[in-house]
């Protein structure tokens, strides 16, 4: 499989490429927090309910994220990030920052980021690498409200969709690392991509839900598949 000089590649990852660096995806069997399904700590009604059970949540995978290291699959596409430059799009639906840490620029989270939070009244998000463990949680220093995860949580909207479909509508490629292809919009970027007639490519260990949707399937690791894509065609 070869990306060329002339692609204008819109890139889409999900938990599998973060598993890889040996974060929990929280799904399928075997995927439980603490005896709670992530559906269970990851709504807007789990916030209503116990802000601090939500909050221990987010600080212990604020916690495995700054443990955990970027891999040859991020790195491969930071590589064919600076090769493609502005032709290069990556949306991923992690929240953990190793795209960042690999080099990644161009890069949107839909599903929000791990180290920002926002107060949920002035919904203004900012840094934050804290761990909120304790009844002890934190507040708006402009208006006192509470401050929650930025992170988009079930039931939510995914952050920005505009700039996703203005992107998708030019890519002349679409690659899909690592998500099973199970949650919307997502998991319809693929069908978008096959009304417009792009090629769409598919890399992850298992057959995704929508397997048929691809062009080409790669099963395979992300972090064994990728870095051979790095070597552009002129
Ligand atoms: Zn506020």
């Amino acid at each position: 499989m070869r990306l060329t000089l002339q692609d204008r590649l819109f890139v889409l990852t999900g938990a599998g490429i973060s598993a890889e660096s040996g974060l929990a995806t929280f799904r399928g069997s075997g995927g439980l927090w603490n005896g709670y399904r992530v559906e269970e700590v990851a709504t807007p009604e789990a916030w209503e309910a116990d802000p601090e059970l939500v909050w221990r949540f987010y600080s212990m995978r604020r916690r495995d994220a700054l443990a955990a290291q970027p891999n040859a699959a991020h790195l491969a596409l930071a590589r064919i990030e600076d090769k493609l430059g502005d032709r290069f799009y990556l949306c991923t639906q992690n929240v953990d920052d190793l795209h960042e840490r690999a080099g990644s620029r161009r890069i949107h989270h839909m599903h929000g980021t791990l180290f920002q939070s926002r107060c949920v009244r002035c919904n203004k998000p900012f840094p934050d690498q804290s761990f909120y463990e304790t009844l002890d949680l934190p507040t708006c220093k402009t208006c006192a409200s509470p401050i929650r995860p930025h992170i988009v949580w079930f039931g939510e909207i995914p952050l920005n969709m505009d700039a996703i479909y203005r992107e998708l509508d030019r890519a002349t490629t679409l690659l899909v690392v690592g998500t099973s292809g199970s949650v919307y919009p997502a998991a319809g970027f693929v069908d978008i991509a096959n009304r417009r007639g792009i090629r769409t490519i598919y890399i992850g260990p298992e057959e995704p839900l929508n397997t048929h949707a691809f062009d080409d399937i790669i099963l395979s690791l992300a972090t064994q598949a990728l870095p051979s894509m790095i070597e552009l065609v002129p």
